[in-house]
């Protein structure tokens, strides 16, 4: 069994090849961040052109990495939403060509479920578990309970987490992707200097906000600006550390009560935030608290690529799942067929 995966539903282009067994024998991902950088956020219509552009050469890349041809394949899978529409519909387009024209099977598959799946990917992990998804984009916890059988037990109302680290990095004018660049201020910063609140943790359940921290670390940082006339370095550092600090709090929190409200032997992490030390560190003494394993995938699978792809649409066709060539490309999609459509989701 032999799928190529293909992934385009933000700003990174990708494509995978993976076999049944969980082999990955390539994974190419062609990133945009150049193209966007002069405006702040993700331009759909630049991704969309940018997606289009690039998605044959990228397929090409992998077909050829992996040393197969498109005769090998034993299927087509592609992110079919949720996600920027236009860029969707590139992919959408470019895995209905090959399937049409090689008579090969054609699965659409849920961006999300992608990401939930990666632990069965890398670890082979049976079911059911928790996926803490946490990227510039999603939020949420899903109890995995099958390939096609998630339950969001909650997630942000606003921003997801790598949005409000890219936030804070321009308040601070640090360099974007904020994550990265707001965790390095944060080692040589004081968590406790500054008090940041912890949002939506005096109410029950697993939802989560990160607006608020935000707009209060603009707050102090227009505070020291007018009492100080600029910001010093230390400023930087401990506001980055008192952000970093309560969204670490805010994630072990809600991670500990989806853990209580649905015990299950293992909490995964996936997304670009899962790169984060502090957090990753809080999520395990949560985990390990609740006597359950934990478990971050490699980061290259954390973020969008094509190989989870590749391998939720496995684990699909396993389930005796085919699309047509009316495959729908689908803005929105919520996993949890019991579950409003997330709030705010972000770029
Ligand atoms: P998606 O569509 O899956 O939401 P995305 O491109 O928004 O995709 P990812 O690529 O999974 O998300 O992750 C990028 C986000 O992760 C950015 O917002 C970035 O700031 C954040 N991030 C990366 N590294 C770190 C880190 N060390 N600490 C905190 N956040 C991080
Ligand atoms: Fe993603």
């Amino acid at each position: 069994l032999i799928f190529l995966g293909i992934e385009s539903s933000c700003d990174d282009t990708a494509a995978a090849i993976v076999c049944g067994d969980g082999r990955i024998l390539a994974s190419v991902v062609a990133g945009q961040t150049e193209l966007h950088s002069d405006f702040g956020g993700v331009v759909p219509e630049i991704a969309a052109r940018a997606h289009a552009e690039r998605l044959d050469v990228v397929v090409e890349q992998a077909l050829s990495q992996a040393g197969v041809t498109l005769d090998d394949l034993t299927g087509v899978a592609v992110t079919a939403g949720p996600g920027l529409i236009g860029g969707v519909m590139a992919g959408v387009m470019m895995a209905k060509g090959i399937a049409a024209g090689r008579s090969l099977p054609l699965v659409g598959v849920n961006h999300l479920a992608g990401h939930a799946l990666t632990p069965r990917l890398t670890d082979g992990v049976d079911f059911p578990y928790l996926m803490l998804l946490v990227s510039g984009g999603h939020c949420q916890f899903l109890r995995v309970n099958g390939p096609q059988d998630f339950t969001r037990l909650g997630g942000t109302i606003d921003d997801a987490p790598g949005e409000a680290f890219d936030k804070l990095a321009k308040l601070l004018a640090l360099p974007q992707p904020g994550g990265p660049s707001v965790e390095a201020e944060a080692m040589r910063g004081d968590p406790d200097r500054f008090d940041l609140p912890r949002p939506l943790l005096d109410r029950p359940g697993c939802d989560m906000s990160f607006s608020g921290l935000k707009t209060a670390a603009l707050r102090l940082r227009d505070q020291l600006i007018a009492q100080q006339g600029g910001l010093h370095q230390q400023d930087r550092a401990d506001l980055c550390a008192a952000f970093q600090t309560a969204v670490a709090e805010v994630l072990a929190e809600k991670s500990r009560r989806a853990l209580a409200a649905s015990p299950v032997p293992l909490l995964a992490v996936a997304g670009g935030v899962a790169a984060n030390g502090q957090i990753r560190a809080a999520l395990q003494q949560v985990a390990a608290g609740a006597g359950a394993r934990f478990l971050a995938p490699p980061l290259r699978l954390c973020t969008d690529n094509g190989a989870m792809i590749a391998w939720a649409g496995i684990e699909r066709f396993r389930l005796g799942h085919r699309d047509g060539m009316d495959l729908a490309a689908r803005p929105r999609w919520p996993l949890d067929g019991r579950a409003a459509p997330m709030l705010g989701s972000g770029k």
